[in-house]
């Protein structure tokens, strides 16, 4: 699943490839892409429109239209935006096209099906701007959190938030897109190692200097992905086609039983809120549970 720097990359190359292109049609072939929006109604507000700007907000690839407006790519497990020239040949899984007034298109190929489009009013993406609530019925990309490669994400950025969330255990409230936007499992699993710190220890739990040390892997973590151009697990390809090279250079992710590279103690694998999670048991020492702390009291 992509997630913050496969995100970014494709939306850096996608810069290249189509802001100043002129949509001249979409066509849907999955009415769920754009759901709840019929897809004809999805076309009309898109035709004549031109992409002034590409960026990314979590995990969402933001396309910008002239106007307040921009459409929102959730790619999510399989999802891929493919920019091809006039007459190049067909994708599989194509679930929508932009078509260009050049005979350029963009492609959006989703084996699963799982991903998502939608238009947006830009001013619903700002991380500084008004927020509703989280709750039910609001959509995510209107409740995103923090992004952490922005200077906002200071070491007290992250304390306060930790403190605010303190009884969540850490890795899945990294997880959480309306705190922090862009890290998945991946990443968090990567990061948590780099900091020294288990998955199941509370928000509450860490130390100033623990603090300190998860936002560095997290920056440090996701810049590293971003300059690798993304990791290929599976399906990930960039706006190209190509792969990342990400992936190569995981710590921890998917190598349980091989040694840690810090301390060469073996990789274990747990399931921490649903997500399989890797971790050094010498080097990320587990929490002291509640039970064992019941017997020291007793
Ligand atoms: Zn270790």
């Amino acid at each position: 699943m992509p997630e913050l720097p496969e995100v970014e990359t494709i939306a850096r190359q996608l810069r290249e490839l189509v802001i100043g292109r002129r949509i001249a049609g979409f066509e849907s072939f999955w009415h769920r892409v754009t759901e709840p929006v019929p897809a004809a109604h999805f076309a009309t507000r898109l035709g004549g429109r031109q992409i002034t700007g590409v960026g990314r907000r979590g995990k969402f690839v933001v396309l910008e239209l002239d106007g307040d407006e921009a459409v929102i790519v959730s790619l999510r497990m399989t999802g891929k935006l493919l920019f091809r020239e006039r007459g190049a040949p067909e994708d599989t899984f194509v679930r929508a096209v932009i078509g260009f007034t050049d005979g350029t298109a963009l492609r959006f190929s989703d084996t699963r099906k799982f991903g998502r489009m939608a238009i947006v009013d830009r001013t619903d993406l700002a991380e500084d701007g008004e927020r509703p609530r989280a709750r039910a019925g609001v959509p995510l990309h209107r409740v995103l959190g923090i992004e952490p490669l922005t200077p906002r994400f200071t070491t007290g950025w992250l304390r306060d938030f930790l403190k605010l969330r303190s009884r969540s255990a850490i890795k899945p409230l990294l997880l959480d897109q309306r705190g922090i936007a862009g890290v998945g499992n991946i990443y968090a699993i990567e990061a948590l190692w780099r900091a020294r710190i288990h998955p199941l220890r509370t928000a509450g739990s860490l130390r100033p200097d623990e603090v300190a040390r998860l936002r560095e892997a997290l920056r440090f973590v996701l810049r590293k992905g971003i300059r690798l151009g993304g990791a290929s697990r599976r399906d990930y390809v960039d706006a190209r086609g190509g792969q990342g090279r990400m992936q190569r250079e995981f710590q921890m992710y998917d190598r349980a039983g091989e040694p840690c590279p810090r301390c060469g103690r073996a990789v274990m694998r747990t399931v921490v809120g649903g997500r399989g999670t890797f971790h050094c048991p010498r080097c990320q020492k587990a929490p002291v549970m509640l039970n064992a702390r019941r017997r020291m009291v007793g």
